[in-house]
């Protein structure tokens, strides 16, 4: 039995797994009254709310604590202060139920829940607000075939929301919009596997100042944007001859993105998986089931000697488990 905790941004989760099951996901999401993430306040919203968020997991999962073997904790990569309001509360509940720590990549955990939706060997699309990156395993490490050279696409589509004056999150009413929008032509960037949204974004504000509809500017956000994505990813299943996608993170609960990603799939031949939101989103299931993976090759470690890995990228960990 694996309880996960997942901490690195504004969702603090705990979930319980077991035997690839997951029993309980509950989480909780700190929301800034405006403007973005201040990471001490995000912290403070992860202590206040983790022993409750701990008791209603269990209390769904209707597991007593006795039965848990290990704590799976999101310790990388992230923003400090919230793994570290995470990691204290892993510590403690290792320290008193003596049990040990397992250390979970969230961007990897992103990949590993793809396999629950039956995914063996998949090309990862991440698109978060802060992330945005192709990830596959090859040679012992999960790689970064491609990444955003400047912003997330979370971030940037919350950030031209932002500009005209919609609320934080963004990307819902972007979704909303487009439907009763038409094509414009904007800038396309994308170089090899990365892909690049300022120049994007700087254009899409000269439009919106200039009066171009609302309506027009996030249709033709949504298929710009996400055609960049697309043709990225399918770049990465091209190279590594892989036959699986997965999406994951906020961006990919949009439906235009994942019906872009299921004709790319279908067109060459691959399968596509787009888990179920509460695991495209921050969240601790992917966590608990990526912990257990790990906790069955014996990865596991003392709780005094664990550490958060605030800048850890992808490709510094050495995957032991597959
Ligand atoms: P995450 O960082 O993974 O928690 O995802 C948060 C991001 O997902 C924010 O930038 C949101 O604007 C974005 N998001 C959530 N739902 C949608 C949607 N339907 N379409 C586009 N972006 C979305
Ligand atoms: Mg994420």
């Amino acid at each position: 039995m694996i309880l996960g905790v997942e901490c690195t941004a504004h969702t603090f989760g705990v979930s319980l797994c077991n035997k690839k099951k997951i029993l309980s996901n509950i989480k909780d999401m700190y929301r800034p009254e405006r403007g973005g993430i201040i990471p001490a306040e995000s912290a403070k919203h992860h202590e206040n709310i983790s022993q409750s968020i701990f008791e209603q997991a269990l209390d769904k999962a209707c597991i007593r604590e006795q039965k848990i073997d290990a704590i799976a904790i999101s310790n990388a990569p992230g923003l400090a202060p919230c793994l570290l309001a995470g990691m204290r509360f892993a510590k403690q509940k290792a320290l008193k139920l003596g049990k040990p720590i397992i250390p979970v990549n969230h961007c990897i955990a992103h990949l590993e829940i793809g396999q629950h939706e039956g995914a063996k060997d998949p090309v990862l699309l991440y698109t978060s607000g802060a992330n945005t990156q192709i990830i596959a395993f090859s040679e012992g490490k999960y790689r970064i075939f491609g990444e955003t050279l400047d912003i997330g696409i979370g971030n940037f589509l919350d950030k031209f929301a932002r500009f005209t004056g919609i609320p934080f999150p963004g990307g819902p009413e972007i979704e909303r919009l487009a439907k009763n929008g038409k094509y414009i032509e904007l800038p396309y960037v994308i170089k090899g596997m990365d892909v690049s949204f300022s120049g994007l974004y700087t254009k899409l504000t000269q439009l919106y100042n200039n009066k171009v509809l609302i309506e027009d500017l996030c249709f033709s956000i949504q298929e710009t944007a996400f055609a960049i994505l697309v043709e990225a990813a399918e770049r990465a299943l091209a190279h590594t001859g892989k036959k699986e996608l997965v999406l994951g993170g906020g961006v990919a609960c949009n439906s235009r993105l994942q019906e872009m990603c299921r004709i790319m799939c279908q067109e060459r031949g691959a399968h596509f998986f787009c888990p179920p939101k509460e695991f495209l989103v921050d969240n601790a299931g992917m966590i608990a089931y990526t912990g257990e993976l790990m906790f069955n090759k014996g990865i596991k470690m003392d709780p005094s000697k664990i550490d958060i890995s605030p800048r850890e990228r992808t490709d510094e960990v050495v995957v032991t488990w597959r």
